[in-house]
């Protein structure tokens, strides 16, 4: 990969804008080290599946020998890595054009972007509801399930600020690939084998009138839309998503 020190005018590609470049790291060339939030990193991913100045060929990681095209866990199954690029845009207008690469180098070698462009990335993301052809994203990637909450139907609570609550007939693909369907009309103990999401990071909660919802053990929730209401999502700052009877989404949240 090119070295381009962080924050320096982007030049890489092509470009009808100006940027700045972020996490083009080489070897032999330091770079700063330090955590990144989780939520972060998740955000970073769903905003990379929008691959932007696609190479022909891929990149490696110069340090290490993990196999090209590295692959990542995204919001529509693995990213492949090194063959394009994320821009980013700030809240000050600037745009950040970092390799998507970098999401390898976070989270393999601890590379540590700069705060502002961290910043950039959870103002776009977090908290927020993305957009994407006929479905909506929630903002759940990277939270960790708190809790697991059984009456008439199962809820799944994340960071306090995150609840979804489930109504309707799902079905639990166990991180074996074994399927489990599970209603919670029927007697609660079926709902048992759902237990074992608890302490499960999300890696992606999707919804298009049904709900899709992938953790990090490969295990994964689908509801179906039915004609009532099978499951809703209720997020910070009165953000709340619905499954309509029919499978529409009723959809609020605040104004960017
Ligand atoms: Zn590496």
């Amino acid at each position: 990969m090119t070295y381009y020190r962080d924050l320096s005018p982007y030049e890489y590609g092509e470009s009808d804008r100006p940027m700045v470049n972020v996490g083009w790291l080489g070897r032999g060339r330091e770079f700063p080290t330090g955590p990144v939030a989780p939520t972060v990193v998740a955000g970073l991913a769903r905003l990379a599946v929008d691959e932007r100045n696609v190479y022909r060929g891929w990149h490696e990681c110069e340090f290490c020998d993990a196999e090209s095209p590295i692959e990542f866990p995204g919001p529509e199954g693995s990213l492949l890595l090194g063959h394009a690029e994320v821009h980013i845009t700030g809240p000050d207008g600037v745009v950040y054009a970092a390799p998507t690469l970098i999401l390898h180098y976070i989270e393999a070698h601890e590379y540590r972007p700069p705060t502002e462009f961290l910043s950039a990335v959870a103002q776009m993301t977090e908290g927020r509801l993305v957009e994407r052809g006929d479905r909506w994203e929630l903002p759940m990637g990277g939270r960790v399930v708190e809790q697991c909450l059984v009456d008439h139907a199962f809820s799944l609570r994340c960071d306090e600020a995150h609840l979804i609550r489930i109504e309707g007939p799902m079905t639990y693909w166990d991180s074996n690939g074994w399927p489990h369907q599970v209603d919670p009309d029927s007697e609660p103990v079926g709902m048992g084998v759902l237990l074992q999401l608890l302490r499960r990071t999300v890696v992606s909660a999707e919804a298009a009138g049904g709900l899709q919802i992938e953790f990090d053990d490969q295990s994964r929730l689908q509801v179906e839309p039915d004609d009532y209401e099978a499951w809703s999502y209720a997020g910070p700052d009165g953000m709340r998503v619905v499954s309509l009877p029919g499978g529409d989404l009723a959809i609020w949240q605040r104004k960017p």
